[in-house]
């Protein structure tokens, strides 16, 4: 515990207010952040980087956790000093920087500091950034250990959707491909101000130990294009492009099933046959 003033007195103190362009919808309860702490841990001598801190409720709950070190990112600069006070009861377990998360090198962040790159990632995302930064994180060169993330609620059901629900869809083939993926708590639009017009979920993905490789990866975002581009069409039609029935054969898929009926594995196949 510190004496830090509370949520609210900061953003009054710093004459802040929460701005659409930068989807902020602010947690301001430290009991909700801890939770969500909690339940995505535990973070036991790994760095977390964090997305988009706002005016660091969910920064204020990492760092109460057992977490090494905690790395904000954040893109509105209004909120860096506000966040810098954190460094008075945290010290050098906490570091805030301005950038756009959709552009920074994790894996770069991490090695110039010494810590390890088996690091966490939490976020309360910015809503108009959301799939974007989780295709990045799944997809790219560095690997998170664990994903902590909140998301509208439909984002976050597409997430964690299994095969023939009507959620099912590219970005749940994508995310349960690469990781193992839950659905950790939802939260009514009310717990944020300002209330964004949809209810949200927090999602844990955790990568599975054997990862494709990455000509396998960029496949599976290739042929979930395509099967979920035409998602009522049969498997042989909308997968025309990339090698139809000779593809669907290779794979051992049915020609004639639609995307929605293929499981994550079925779709593994599919992008193995491509390469
Ligand atoms: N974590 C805070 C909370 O829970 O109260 C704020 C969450 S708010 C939904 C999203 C935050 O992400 C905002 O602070 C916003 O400025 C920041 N943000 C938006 N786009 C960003 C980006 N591309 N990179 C880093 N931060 C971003």
């Amino acid at each position: 515990m510190t004496d830090l003033p509370t949520l609210r007195e900061s953003l009054e103190q710093h004459g802040l207010m929460a701005k659409k362009s930068f989807g902020q919808h602010f947690l301001l309860d430290l009991n909700i952040t801890r939770k969500i702490v909690r339940l995505g841990g535990p973070f036991t001598g790994d760095p977390v980087i964090e997305v988009g801190p706002g005016p660091g409720g969910l920064t204020r709950a990492l760092l109460e956790s057992e977490a090494s070190h905690v790395i904000a990112i954040e893109k509105d600069s209004r909120f860096l000093e506000l966040l810098t006070e954190l460094k008075g009861p945290y010290g050098d377990r906490f570091e805030v920087i301005e950038g756009d998360a959709l552009k920074v090198d994790e894996m770069q962040l991490l090695t110039e500091r010494n810590l390890s790159s088996g690091a966490h990632i939490v976020s309360n995302l910015p809503y108009n950034v959301g799939t974007p930064l989780l295709i990045k994180w799944l997809t790219g060169p560095w690997q998170p250990k664990s994903l902590t993330l909140m998301f509208q609620l439909e984002v976050a059901l597409r997430v964690v959707a299994p095969v023939g629900d009507d959620d099912y869809g590219r970005l749940s083939v994508i995310a349960q491909v690469l990781c193992d993926c839950d659905k950790l708590m939802d939260l009514p639009a009310r717990a944020f101000t300002p209330p964004p017009r949809v209810d949200s979920a927090v999602v844990r993905l955790v990568p599975k130990n054997e990862r494709p490789d990455a000509a396998v990866i960029k496949n599976l975002e290739n042929v979930t294009a395509a099967a979920f581009g035409q998602r009522r069409k049969m498997l042989r039609s909308s997968l025309k492009s990339l090698g139809g029935e000779a593809l669907l054969a290779k794979a051992e898929i049915d020609a004639t099933l639609r995307a929605e009926q293929v499981p994550p594995d079925g779709f593994l196949r599919l992008a193995a046959a491509l390469t």
